[in-house]
């Protein structure tokens, strides 16, 4: 069956995630495509989400002006399986700390987390660390960049991975936030394991 993943292309690390999924796609039987998306009309088309990491406060504004922030709530409650990395997490969020509140940025709202922006500080702001994932056997090389981590979580949410007692990989139904970048390896478990879903 071909699929079509459609991939919010407002600002971040886009042409990485396209890269990516395209060789997952590639690697697996069935046929699929992966479209950009910048405005309304297309989200309804596609079979799953892909929010990338970047700036969330202008990720989140944009996706708002063109309307695509509702156009996505609607795909989550189809069941739409939808994946936000660093973030594309903070997008998904109901709930987000004294940055999130202070910049009045739009989330989507959709997973029951608590998120902090920026969480590992500054003289951890970006680095690499093989982090053991609950849906993986072997350790993923996983990249952080200001990245954000859940702060709290509901009963509901499956936590997937921490470090450092941070939630930093987190599962509620179709939806799946991390606070790493996938994209900049060439491990395709989670690419994988996404279009499992
Ligand atoms: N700090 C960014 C934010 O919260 C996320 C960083 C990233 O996506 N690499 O918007």
């Amino acid at each position: 069956m071909a699929v079509r993943i459609g991939i919010i292309a407002i600002q971040g690390d886009v042409e990485e995630h396209i890269r990516a999924m395209e060789k997952t796609l590639a690697e697996r039987a069935g046929q699929g495509e992966v479209v950009k998306i910048r405005h309304r009309g297309i989200v309804s088309s596609c079979d799953a989400i892909l929010i990338p990491g970047g700036e969330s406060t202008t990720i989140g504004r944009l996706m708002e002006r063109e309307g695509i922030l509702s156009e996505i709530r609607e795909a989550a409650g189809d069941e739409k399986p939808i994946l936000g990395t660093c973030a594309g997490l903070v997008l998904l969020a109901k709930e987000g700390d004294e940055e999130v509140a202070k910049t009045g940025q739009p989330l989507l709202g959709l997973m029951d987390i608590r998120v902090k922006r920026n969480a590992f500080g500054r003289q951890r702001e970006s680095f690499e660390v093989p982090l053991r994932l609950s849906i993986f056997e072997e350790p993923f090389h996983a990249v952080f960049i200001r990245a954000p981590f859940i702060t709290h979580a509901a009963d509901s949410v499956d936590v997937l991975a921490t470090l450092n007692e941070h939630i930093v990989a987190a599962k509620q139904r179709n939806l799946m936030a991390l606070s790493f970048h996938p994209e900049l390896t060439e491990d395709r478990r989670i690419y994988h394991y996404f279009l499992d879903l």
